[in-house]
């Protein structure tokens, strides 16, 4: 009968539901059972890991962001030729990554200098034109010319 096939599913339902109830009473306790043997068995490692020095580490992580930034800048260089456009000066040194519609500096304040470089490169790889390389001397003249400085006036 239709009926009573309705009610065997709730009922089963219902004892699903109670029985899941107690398996995370016991688990939760389980878990809460092994989170404090596992403190227990760690409290020397958990004092050496707060003894690291913060500052050490957080040298580390800024010369690893470094890192990961320069390689970011060089590969958008590579993509982009490795001269200034205008004037095809290629060291590296002077060479600036230009945003040709300008906004350049609005989009790296907007940022930290890591996603900045991640932001232009995927951009790039997506096969963006919106990025040239201009050398420093070409860069401020660009800027200059669009209004962006007061120089030359
Ligand atoms: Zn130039």
């Amino acid at each position: 009968m239709d009926g009573s096939h309705v009610c065997t599913e709730g009922e089963s339902m219902s004892k699903q539901s109670e029985y899941m109830k107690i398996y995370n009473q016991t688990h939760r306790e389980q878990y809460r059972e092994y989170q404090k043997k596992w403190e227990r068995d760690h409290i020397e490692w958990r004092r050496e890991y707060r003894r690291i020095d913060y500052k050490k580490n957080r040298t580390k992580i800024l010369l690893q962001r470094k890192l990961i930034r320069d390689n970011h800048r060089k590969e958008i260089f590579n993509l982009l030729g490795r001269k200034c456009v205008k004037c095809e000066e290629s060291d590296v040194r002077c060479l600036q990554i230009d945003h040709i519609n300008g906004g350049g500096r609005k989009e790296a304040k907007s940022v930290n200098s890591q996603a900045f470089y991640r932001n232009i490169l995927t951009k790039i790889r997506n096969g963006s034109k919106d990025y040239q390389i201009l050398c420093a001397n070409c860069n401020w003249r660009k800027r200059d010319e669009n209004g962006e400085t007061l120089y030359g006036r």
